[in-house]
């Protein structure tokens, strides 16, 4: 059942539920197609609440029989949930339900995934469990039975009870009903230990589908590595005796923090050198860092409405980026996450779905699980930590986990900690919370007398539902080079509160060149107007690594724009720079390698519309293939060096500096491919005894249009293993041809495996589509009209996916009127679908601004 018009739900209208929970027990009696789920609540009237409505969620379900206090009643029953009269003192609530795992598609609620029953109940999935108060802020233990004829029956907790057929869990610490989870299957443990600083014995396993055992270790060391972590840094201790991860091949997000029992999409936990890249581990490190470090902030502490959803998220994505900083190359990772919020949060801020970290009304908050609330809410974090210091941040955190165990929390609790800590003022800090949008930092210079002057100026353009906006705070990390490249002012923090502030540095001998936005200490867009030379100057002297790399980023990018927009020749400033750095093997190779990377198409698509040209994604595309065999040619005499450096001694180890290694090797060999047409990287390929080499050869036999043989070799080899053949999908539509890529994609519909129904392949082929920037925007239309049929056609079936990858067309209006109107049409035939979701239904009224 659908409602006729969705409905918006507001952050102001808060109220907190009329009940508070003592306990909840339920039965599961699994069965493919009617799985029997009984529920015993104990209740009481809340002392806080003033509305005593008793409505229990509850969507798809079958209620077979209702109770309280042992007598049958017959609650009002909706497609959304259930109302019916109870006493006014404490009462236990019997029901039963009966619902259908086998044919639930969406992968919300209880699901199977090749014979494995699994849940997902974040962000409102548990009401398709059973009739319940589902909503974080409500908050009980939980006592679980499960019977099945299933050899592996998990749910939260710690174990209590099991026999043939049966098992029983008890979770000790009370949660919100989104981290309920089950799990039953003919399924295999990896099983491991841990034990805790307090000396607490924890047994650890990961689950997997029998086969899949060898693919294990990596992530069972990442947990070992994160539990350790989280005791060192941030003073937090496991708090059950077991820890079972689970790994699903069906699974809509990256994974889930489910409390004592998270379940893992299986690409974001399964490795091995044979299948995996270096890129997988680390991302595999990464999420299993951060599921395990929501057990306390989303989980002990978690968040009282979704609306507060940055509150677990910007938090753990922040603290899953200290570890990966930890673990590998704090530089390194800081590039890459400002890569990645330049590629996926600006354009999300910048267009018409931009929303605050702290959103304040949804009508489906499944489509808010967005890099905005993720990413730009860590980055909320991180310039919070460096305003109030590393101390303070320590402290603040040690009175949050104090003051707030136990329960579910707002943006404003969160703030009071630092305030209380620091005695700060944070009112104006939280506009970024409320506030959407990327502010823009103008700087300019002023020298005279020895006295330095900078003038940094904010302005935030307007975005759906905020016309006006009011200066943030934006910390300024500034540091100061003389003329021979020495550092003249190490780094500082300026605090930019105004429209508009000068800051002066005096006694200076000679005019220095001013590093600013050191480290990316804020998520801005920084518009300084620095000449070539200037930034030739910092790329080859910045002591700060990441400006050293931006000033070659910003290098390429103004050399990119001018060749598109006047056809000019490749800079020879950046050529000569990049050549520098490449030459200088006292730097990190990985690093090495991020400066070979340049602004991706869309980002360029992105500058141009700034600077109010209409952007050809040909042209685009066209000039970065300029300057890359531009950069071929010139640096030509240096790749036998990078590749020999890129040599690895020993065995495979996806550890920092052997991926950093290959990292620069194949950039290096994506370089020559250009010289030799693929010949160095069919030997690679030949000789690959490793995922990272064989998919970056191939990768790079794809794109000097070579490679069938190998292409055809590579499903023969990996055609049993799903994950490998997502790659094999992917890559062929990603290496395309523009003009070839709608062409490639809808071909690869039509092969045997692809199972358009399960999320990673669906993603494998359509996502491959909508990041081929010159491809998926070819001015036929093919690209649009491929993506739009596909989805239209796994509304019905996945709603959830559909409107995540409805987000490809958000760049709609930065296009030509040919494009403009290739791209309207499309998205008008999604939202005319009859019946369309309402995950889909929002987020394309969004896009289309209606
Ligand atoms: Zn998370």
């Amino acid at each position: 059942m659908r409602d006729a018009a969705p409905t918006t739900i507001f952050l102001k209208d808060y109220t907190p539920f009329g009940y508070l929970l003592d306990s909840v027990h339920l039965t599961f009696d699994l069965s493919a197609h009617a799985t029997r789920v009984t529920s015993r609540i104990a209740f009481r009237p809340n002392p806080d609440a003033t509305d005593r409505t008793f409505f229990l969620h509850g969507e798809d379900l079958n209620l077979i029989r209702a109770s309280i206090n042992g007598t049958e009643v017959s609650p009002d029953v909706t497609g959304k949930g259930l109302t019916a009269d109870v006493p006014d003192a404490p009462f236990l609530w019997e029901a039963q339900v009966e619902i259908d795992p086998g044919n639930n598609t969406a992968l919300e609620g209880l699901y199977m995934s090749n014979g494995m029953y699994c849940t997902q109940c974040e962000a409102e999935g548990f009401r398709k469990i059973t009739y319940y108060p589902d909503r974080p802020d409500v908050m009980s233990t939980f006592t679980v039975r499960i019977n099945g004829d299933l050899p592996v029956l998990l749910s939260n907790g710690n174990p209590s009870g099991k026999g043939e057929g049966w098992a029983e869990w008890t979770d000790p610490w009370p949660k919100p009903a989104y981290l309920f989870a089950l799990v039953a299957g003919d399924l295999v443990a990896h099983p491991d230990r841990f034990t805790t600083r307090s000396g607490r014995d924890v047994a650890l396993n990961l689950w997997v589908r029998p086969g899949d055992e060898g693919k294990c270790a990596f992530g069972m060391e990442a947990l070992k590595k994160s539990m350790k972590w989280d005791e060192d840094v941030y003073g937090r201790e496991y708090d059950l005796d077991v820890f079972n991860i689970v790994a699903v091949d069906d699974f809509n997000m990256g994974a889930m923090e489910n409390k004592g029992l998270n379940i893992f999409n299986s690409s974001a936990v399964l490795a091995s050198p044979e299948t995996s890249t270096d890129a997988n581990f680390e991302r595999i490190e990464a999420i299993i860092a951060h599921e395990y470090f929501h057990n306390w902030t989303g989980n002990r502490i978690t968040c009282r409405d979704w609306f507060q959803l940055c509150l677990k998220e910007g938090l753990t994505v922040f603290r899953d980026a200290q570890f990966t900083s930890d673990m590998r190359s704090a530089p390194v990772k800081r590039i890459h996450d400002a890569i990645d919020l330049r590629a996926r949060q600006f354009p999300e801020d910048n267009g018409p779905l931009s929303h605050p970290v702290r959103p304040e009304s949804f009508q489906e908050i499944n489509n808010f699980y967005t890099a905005t609330v993720y990413e730009k809410g860590a980055e909320v974090i991180g310039m919070l930590k460096r305003l109030v210091g590393d101390e303070a941040y320590a402290k603040a955190l040690d009175l949050y986990f104090d003051r707030h165990d136990g329960q579910a929390c707002t943006i404003e609790d969160w703030l009071k900690v630092f305030e209380d800590t620091t005695g700060r003022d944070l009112t104006q800090f939280k506009r970024w919370y409320s506030q959407s949008g990327t502010p823009r930092l103008t700087v300019s210079e002023d020298w005279a007398d020895g006295t330095f002057t900078l003038t940094l100026k904010q302005r935030t353009d307007p975005t759906p539902g905020q016309a006006e906006k009011l200066p943030q705070v934006i910390p300024v990390a500034v540091g100061l080079l003389g003329p021979n490249g020495d550092e003249v002012r190490a780094t500082e923090v300026l605090e930019l509160t105004e429209a508009e502030q000068s800051f002066q540095f005096t006694a200076l001998a000679t005019r220095p060149t001013a590093s600013i936005l050191r480290e990316f200490s804020a998520p801005v867009i920084l518009e300084h107007d620095h000449s070539s030379a200037e930034r030739a100057f910092l790329l080859a002297h910045d002591t700060d690594p990441f400006n050293r790399w931006q000033a070659g980023r910003s290098l390429a990018q103004d050399t990119l724009l001018r060749m598109i927009l006047d056809e000019a020749t490749p800079d020879a400033d950046y050529l000569n720079g990049l050549q520098a750095v490449l030459r200088d093997d006292t730097l990190d190779p990985a690093y090495r390698a991020l400066m070979l990377g340049l602004p991706t198409q869309s980002e360029l698509a992105a500058a141009l519309h700034e600077r109010g040209h209409t952007p050809d994604p040909m042209a685009i595309w066209s000039a970065v293939e300029t300057l890359r065999q531009a950069t071929a040619q010139h640096v030509q005499d240096l790749l036998p060096r990078l590749h020999s450096e890129a040599l690895v001694d020993g065995p495979y180890s996806p550890d920092a500096q052997q991926s950093g290694k290959r990292a620069l090797g194949s950039a290096a060999l994506a370089l020559t491919s250009r010289l030799d047409g693929g010949a160095m990287a069919a030997t690679v390929y030949a000789n690959a005894d490793n995922m990272t080499l064989q998919l970056t050869a191939l990768s790079y036999l794809l794109r000097a249009r070579k490679g069938e043989v190998q292409l055809a070799a590579f499903y023969d080899q990996w055609q049993h293993d799903r994950l490998v053949m997502d790659k094999w999908f992917g890559l062929q539509v990603t290496m395309a041809a523009p003009e070839a890529t709608p062409e490639t994609a809808k071909a690869l519909t039509g092969h045997p495996d692809f199972n358009w129904k399960n999320p990673n392949r669906f993603r494998a082929v359509m996502g491959a589509l909508a990041m081929n920037h010159a491809g998926f925007h070819q001015p036929d239309g093919a690209g649009y009209s491929l993506l739009a049929g596909w989805l239209i056609r796994l509304d019905p079936v996945n709603p959830q996916t559909t409107a995540r990858m409805c987000s490809a067309f958000q760049t709609w209006k930065r296009y030509d009127t040919g494009r403009q109107d290739q791209m309207r049409t499309q998205l008008s035939r999604i939202a005319e679908t009859p019946n369309l979701s309402r995950d889909t239904t929002e987020m394309v009224s969004r896009i289309l601004g209606a």
